[in-house]
């Protein structure tokens, strides 16, 4: 008899995300052409100056273990990058770095869940929220949202998803997936609520670099006195450096909850990569022309989805602040078949485009909200052109 399984585990979803950027992968490997919109992952390579300082970390040996919650120069560059851009003041030790910005996900959780503890997540939300929070023992709660308010947690919302268990809010501004952002008003009124509350939020600020025209980011933790010293702020190298492989993420806390998740990383992983944390430093202080680069031919892309959504009809998405997906309403596009595939909703959808058009979206239903599709536009021009072709005579067939 095989091993079993642990039932926190046998509970847990896999991630949507990776699935569907692997179905990808594998129709690729078998020779197929795939526009593939699936994974949020910057198509760049990461900038030059970047690689050459991980090759200089290996030159000058930089490959051995190093502090478990990273090397103090670059928590000291993170928590000056918070100050400069944010006006933020954390101490190197209130940063922790970890493999990843998932891994600090996972770490703020477990160091701060007990069993049975209520985390209110507003949906649509990305994919490994609700199933991190799980592996605690403590419930997410799934507070969904309108699209008419731009998917975003209204003040009267949260009032009612709070219980006496409730202890975290998750917030994740710019979203993945809707590409929507609160302003400070919206977020000092939720913050109201939390201070009144006693509340902890967690702050995936990690599309904080990635915003488009006029919009401008606030982190919910500056927005009233006091949110602060309640906030863990989560960001990492993946998106705003197109570094998504080398895994770099950190967070931003008050010092009793750096040192626990420090001590938890000391045990569960030991550091993030050397080489990769030398990799970051170069990144967070070296010169940030190539964010900006990145960032204009991302908003391209953004211009060209949005324009090619509001073309079609019957599909429509929220305007994109920042990052890079659109989150588009499919709704009057299922209920019916396409040839010979009935599709009822946005899991047969995506499935049935990938098979008969090569184009590879993730359902909405994996982040809480079905009737939904999501196309990740961290891909170039070229491709998104193709694919929306194909996407368009797709809703077309009969
Ligand atoms: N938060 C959000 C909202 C994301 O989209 C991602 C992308 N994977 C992450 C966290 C984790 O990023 P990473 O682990 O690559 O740092
Ligand atoms: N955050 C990206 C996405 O949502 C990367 C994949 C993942 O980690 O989920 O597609």
């Amino acid at each position: 008899m095989p091993p079993a399984i642990s039932r926190i585990v046998q509970n847990l979803e896999p991630s949507a995300t990776l699935a569907m950027a692997a179905k990808a992968k594998e129709l690729k490997a078998a020779g197929k052409t795939v526009y593939d919109f699936s994974v949020g992952e910057p198509d760049f390579t990461t900038p030059e100056h970047i690689c050459q300082a991980a090759v200089a970390a290996m030159k000058a040996g930089h490959t051995h273990y190093t502090v478990a919650s990273g090397i103090p120069e670059l928590r000291t560059a993170i928590a000056k990058q918070y100050k400069s851009v944010h006006g933020l003041t954390y101490t190197a030790q209130q940063v922790v770095v970890s493999n990843g910005a998932k891994h600090s996900l996972h770490n703020i959780f477990t160091a701060l869940c007990n069993p049975g503890d209520e985390v209110i997540i507003p949906a649509p939300y990305w994919v490994s929220y609700a199933e991190l929070v799980k592996l605690t023992g403590a419930v997410p709660v799934i507070v969904p949202t309108q699209e008419s308010n731009n998917f975003k947690l209204t003040p009267e919302e949260l009032r009612k998803a709070i219980t006496s268990k409730t202890t975290i809010l998750l917030i994740c501004s710019p979203s993945n997936p809707t590409g929507t952002m609160y302003s400070p008003e919206e977020l000092g009124a939720l913050a109201d609520i939390v201070l009144e509350r006693n509340l902890t939020v967690v702050s995936d600020e990690i599309y904080e670099r990635l915003i488009y025209g006029n919009h401008r980011f606030a982190s919910v933790a500056t927005v009233r006195p006091g949110m602060q010293e309640r906030t863990i702020v989560v960001n990492g190298a993946s998106k705003a450096y197109a570094m998504t492989g080398w895994r770099i993420g950190w967070t931003l806390s008050p010092a009793n909850v750096a040192t626990a998740m420090a001590d938890l990383q000391s045990q569960e992983t030991s550091n993030p990569s050397s080489i990769s944390q030398y990799a970051a430093i170069a990144a967070i202080e070296g010169p940030q022309q190539c964010v900006e680069q990145m960032l204009v031919e991302f908003a391209k892309r953004r211009e060209f989805v949005r324009q090619r959504i509001a073309s079609i009809p019957g599909l429509s998405c929220p305007d994109m602040a920042g990052a890079f997906y659109a989150f588009v309403n499919i709704k009057s596009h299922l209920g019916r078949n396409y040839g010979s595939a009935r599709v009822d909703n946005s899991t047969q959808w995506c499935l049935t485009l990938l098979e008969q058009q090569n184009v590879a979206t993730v359902m909405g239903s994996a982040f809480g909200a079905e009737g939904y599709a999501r196309i990740s536009f961290a891909t170039g021009l070229e491709t998104l052109q193709s694919g929306f072709d194909l996407i368009e005579a797709f809703l077309k067939s009969k």
